[in-house]
């Protein structure tokens, strides 16, 4: 399998980009795989199916969808593509266009300089038109006040990589990383009591040590932008290894999880995004979290309709490990009348 994809260069035309771990992973991964997928799901052949669907991904048309594609152009500095991070993922809400949209009216709304912005929010901005921003559920006060929290993390942590460092290098890794970014995107200590938070922005940056019900996509979403190398992602933090990023878990990914058995979990928890990590670092120890963008635009795309359908299952590379199709022979391809009316998915979940 290849690990450049085709077509896509690096962020600042660096070039096609390689992940830090997409080759073979010897005997040992394999073994590891072999071991946890021992007499029950997931199937034993998963790896190499996984490997199939993500060589055939169509990179080219997935991502230029994704919110990623709107940092990466301002991502000229670690600083710029934190923040235009953070904001993307935070607005990474409902249907691909919308997110699309909702970004770059935010852009424009914080100037076109969303590094300038952060510097003049020494207090949330009290602009009229920056206030009035709403999509879906976020609302235009509580991007402001980011862009407040921003500042302050500038000025007391140096950037969002140190303040996630921090917590990550203790006891509790990468769980303990997400959990100091909620704490300082949230603003829990006392500089934040100078500025009180809008109605509802609090419970935007979970914390997997708090609230175990969450998967806390957000924040391991940014996290994968911000680390990996490979595209879609951005590789500008150089101190977390990728063999520690969890997967950010969206309903999409959820559901094929479940369905390839890489997790048992009946919701989309913290519980839920550890259990499939681990199965899937079973299969990539150095870059787990390498087929999330795949799985999760496979959702996206409506090349997964995640139920039984002999039309859009039929070309799907792990079909022979989804629990949907096991004991039950293939049908063949379907007949004219059989192809699918369903209009593709494009919701972020
Ligand atoms: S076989 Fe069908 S339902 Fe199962 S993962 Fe593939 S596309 Fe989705």
């Amino acid at each position: 399998m290849s690990s450049a994809v085709p077509g896509m260069s690096g962020v600042n035309g660096r070039g096609p980009i390689r992940a830090k771990g997409t080759r073979d992973k010897g005997k040992g991964a394999r073994a590891g795989f072999a071991e946890m997928a021992r007499g029950r799901w997931p199937t034993l052949e998963l790896p190499a199916h996984l490997a199939a669907l993500y060589a055939g991904f169509p990179f080219d048309r997935s991502v230029p969808d994704d919110p990623v594609s709107l940092v990466r152009p301002l991502a000229v500095d670690r600083r710029s593509a934190e923040i235009a991070g953070i904001f993307a993922a935070t607005l990474a809400i409902g249907r691909a266009a919308s997110i699309r949209r909702a970004f770059s009216t935010w852009h424009g709304l914080a100037g076109c300089d969303f590094r300038h912005f952060v510097e003049r929010s020494a207090r949330p901005t009290s602009d009229r038109a920056v206030r009035a921003f709403r999509h879906r559920w976020i609302r235009g006060d509580q991007l402001a006040y980011l862009g407040y929290r921003l500042h302050e993390i500038q000025r007391e942590h140096g950037g969002l990589e140190e303040l996630f460092r921090a917590g990550f290098e203790g006891p509790n890794g990468f769980a303990g990383g997400v959990d100091a970014l909620a704490h300082g995107l949230r603003g829990d200590d006392a500089t934040a009591a100078r500025v009180r938070p809008p109605v509802g922005y609090r419970i935007l940056f979970p914390s997997p040590l708090e609230s175990a019900r969450s998967p806390c996509k957000r924040e391991t979403l940014f996290v994968r932008w911000m680390v990996r190398t490979e595209v879609p992602d951005l590789g500008v933090w150089t101190h977390i290894p990728t063999g520690e990023l969890r997967i950010p878990l969206d309903l999409h990914v959820y559901w094929i999880a479940r369905n390839l058995g890489l997790t048992h979990r009946k919701t989309p928890s913290w519980a839920a995004v550890e259990e499939i990590t681990a199965a899937l670092r079973a299969i990539d120890p150095v870059d787990p979290v390498r087929f999330d963008f795949v799985l999760c635009h496979t959702g996206i795309s409506g090349d997964c309709p995640k139920h039984r359908e002999v039309a859009r299952c039929g070309p799907c590379a792990v079909r022979p490990d989804c629990r949907l199709w096991h004991g039950r022979p293939w049908p063949g391809p379907p007949s004219a009348q059989e192809q699918p009316l369903v209009a593709p998915q494009t919701v972020h979940a």
